[in-house]
């Protein structure tokens, strides 16, 4: 309270009256609790407002330089006519200054959560799209009472502590002069009504938890991670509120025989030595045939073709374009097949002895194992680069 008043306001001991009303607005705006919430600006803002009072005032103000207390005397601070803290406030911000407040009651009628479950399903499925039954525990609309909260036969009456507004004055007195604020009432904890006999079935807040069937329909193309929405299957809001959104979180179950990356399907497929050798055609189930139940009733195919042609080397890929998952915007990924050539073990003697006249008309008794200069490694490429100029 010893602090200069000038000083406070940043102006000169012969700052005129402009000057000093400049200088409080420029230091009102900065510190005004609606810009700056914190304890200590708001501090700072009475602080500077008080000074404020006194500077602006000829007469406080002659007080206050002959060395006088400015707020004693005329009654003290706050109680002259016309300069409450609200006052200063509506002065220099609007009729709107005071902050909080004048909201009005709030609505016993809100939005329900989102709710959120996964559910697992196969490859197939996650491709081709499915229908699936779920159970699902989320707050639905109490039917007691359809919502209101209150038992049947009743309804919500205004509330009397608060004249139905939902929020009440409070007026402080301070240094500063009257400071009225809006709080929430107590006592209808700021609806503006009261539910004297609240339904038995939901305890007054509308709604109930059960569980439902619902049927989702699982769209092709989905993959781990995709989340289905569906509108207002969520939980109902508090006071019969509107439903939030369900999400189904998709989770797809490995498969036997292919692996998924993107919309792509891998899958490897082991040959005998010879037949990767001399080549050969090989039947592939399709990820297809996992849904058809009924093969004669449908166009799809469950299994494709596929040729081997003759000296296919272990890990040689075929690519079937379009064989792979449909994409959820349209679109087909295809199909990646590996072939891994198995070489043969546990020979017998006369195996052994059509290998050993092969690899000897083949002059392979003796392989150098030579290492094969491959295109993947560093050198490789460095040497390929030189190679081309
Ligand atoms: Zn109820
Ligand atoms: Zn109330």
């Amino acid at each position: 309270m010893s602090q200069d008043l000038y000083e406070l306001l940043g102006v000169d001991r012969d700052a005129d009256a402009d000057a000093v009303k400049k200088a409080y607005r420029r230091l009102a705006r900065q510190y005004h609790p609606d810009v700056n919430p914190d304890p200590e600006s708001q501090e700072r803002f009475k602080d500077i407002s008080r000074a404020y009072e006194v500077l602006s005032d000829p007469q406080k103000r002659a007080a206050y330089d002959r060395g006088g207390d400015p707020f004693v005397g005329a009654g003290g601070f706050g109680q002259g006519p016309g300069f409450s803290f609200t006052d200063i406030m509506d002065a220099f911000f609007g009729g709107a200054a005071t902050g909080a407040g004048g909201r009005g009651p709030r609505t016993r009628q809100r939005r329900g959560q989102d709710a959120l479950i996964r559910l697992e399903i196969d490859l197939a499925e996650a491709a081709f799209g499915v229908s699936r039954e779920l159970k699902v525990d989320t707050a639905v609309r109490c039917s007691t009472c359809h919502g209101e909260g209150a038992a049947p036969g009743t309804h919500a009456v205004p509330c009397e502590t608060c004249h139905g507004q939902g929020e009440v004055a409070h007026v402080q007195r301070s240094f500063l002069g009257e400071i009225r604020t809006l709080r929430p009432c107590a006592a209808c904890r700021g609806f503006g009504t009261i539910i004297p006999d609240p339904c038995r079935e939901c305890s007054g807040d509308g709604r109930v938890r059960a569980r439902r069937t619902l049927t989702v329909k699982i769209p092709a193309g989905v993959d781990t991670g995709t989340r289905v929405q569906l509108s207002g299957e969520g939980e109902v809001g508090p006071g019969g509120g509107p439903a939030g959104d369900l999400y189904v979180e998709i989770h797809v179950a490995p498969h036997d025989v292919f692996t998924r990356h993107g919309n792509d399907l891998h899958t490897t497929v082991t040959l005998p030595m010879t037949a990767a050798a001399l080549g050969t055609a090989i039947t592939l189930p399709t990820l297809e045939a996992d849904v058809v139940t009924d093969e004669a009733e449908t166009e799809v195919e469950t299994s494709i073709e596929l040729d081997i042609r003759p000296g296919t080397q272990s890990g040689a890929e075929q690519v079937l374009r379009g064989r792979g998952v449909p994409g959820l915007r349209g679109g087909r990924g295809d199909l990646v097949v590996t072939v891994v050539v198995d070489t043969p073990t546990d020979l017998d003697p006369r195996q052994e002895e059509l290998l050993r006249e092969l690899a000897a008309i083949r002059d392979e008794e003796k392989p150098s194992g030579q290492v094969r200069p491959g295109n993947r490694s560093v050198f490789g490429r460095l040497r390929d680069a030189f190679n081309a100029h």
